[in-house]
């Protein structure tokens, strides 16, 4: 693992039974198939695809809020499944998160100022009979995130607060704990264009003051495309094309990103004039029975005989970019003599 290395994942799979019942056999929903990622200190990596690709189970087994199937997760170089409970302890304080929901992750009944320091309190960041200093850096994180003056917020509930706010008391609270890496699941989806942008500013101003890392679950590629560094696409449990994201943009190779990259919403009216949007057949296939060989073969439009019925493997078609298809390396080529 590289000094820089934040987090990594070998292999990862999560599947879920489903169906069982005394005349049914139990099936697998094979939710996350076989992920390896990284995340450098203070880079922003995204994991992009539709809903339901298995981007969200993979932030959910890093907070280790489900439990693999399969696979390993190493935190600062060392595998989460021999973790002692001081390593939990330091793990919840550098790994956190940020939910899309933040009406449902914040306690309705509890004021600002309960919510920032218990979490503080829970994680050991603070011990628990040190009030004063937990509510010192509650007014502190608060300021951080732009809210105040903090008093104000402090004394508030959840549900005075409009959906941007709530958001950054989401962020606050993560910040809390001073954590090296934030999982930040669809933060700004809910969140209208104007206020969209402003979280987005804050989240990249956290980082360059404190080198935050951010792992950015998103189905929004025009949000990634401005945040993110490098890139991670999912279809049917698996990455299928990973690399730094203005070369993935630009020089994109697996047919899917294609198809996705193609329905992105891009600023400039002469550009969208001569995007062609590529609209793929049929939905995503059953979770639960994935197509042999490739799995995007059933809507794949550049799918030839061997794609039903061998698995292509991924390869590196750039330094740091790779893709799962097995036309890869001649697709990356063509956009090599196009420049
Ligand atoms: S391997 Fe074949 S089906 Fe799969 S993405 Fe590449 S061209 Fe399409």
């Amino acid at each position: 693992m590289a000094e820089t290395t934040l987090l990594e994942i070998h292999d990862l799979a999560k599947y879920f039974e489903v169906g069982r019942s005394l005349f049914k056999k139990k099936q697998n929903l094979y939710a996350v198939d076989g992920v390896s990622l990284y995340v450098r200190k203070g880079e922003t990596l995204a994991l992009v695809g539709e809903s339901g690709c298995g981007k969200s189970t993979t932030g959910r087994l890093i907070l280790n809020l489900e439990q693999p199937t399969a696979g390993s997760i190493f935190y600062r170089g060392k595998d989460l499944a021999g973790y002692s409970a001081a390593d939990w302890k330091l793990y919840r304080q550098g790994v956190q998160v940020v939910f899309q929901d933040s009406h449902s992750s914040l306690n309705p009944r509890k004021t600002i100022r309960h919510i920032l320091t218990a979490a503080m309190f829970s994680s050991g960041t603070i011990p628990r009979n040190k009030a004063q200093d937990a509510e010192e850096r509650a007014r502190a994180l608060l300021s951080e995130v732009g809210l105040r003056p903090a008093e104000v917020f402090l004394a508030k509930y959840p549900n005075e607060l409009s959906g941007g706010q709530r958001q950054r008391i989401g962020i606050a609270r993560a910040l809390s704990t001073n954590p090296d890496l934030i999982v930040a699941d669809e933060p700004v989806s809910s969140l209208d264009v104007s206020v969209k942008a402003q979280v987005l500013n804050l989240l990249d101003t956290l980082q360059k003051e404190k080198g935050v890392a951010f792992l950015f679950i998103s189905h929004e590629l025009s949000v990634v495309r401005s945040i993110a560094d490098r890139v991670a696409v999912m279809y049917l449990g698996k990455v299928v094309e990973s690399g730094p994201v203005a070369e993935v943009f630009d020089a994109k190779v697996h047919p899917y990103t294609e198809a996705l990259i193609s329905a992105t919403p891009i600023p400039d009216p002469d550009t969208t004039r001569n995007k062609k949007r590529i609209v793929l057949p049929g939905g995503v296939p059953s979770p639960m029975d994935p197509p042999k060989g490739c799995p995007f073969h059933p809507r794949c439009f550049r799918a030839e005989s061997k794609c039903a019925t061998e698995v292509p493997p991924t390869v590196e078609v750039a330094p740091g970019h790779h893709a799962a298809c097995h036309f890869a390396e001649e697709r990356f080529s063509s956009y090599e003599s196009m420049t």
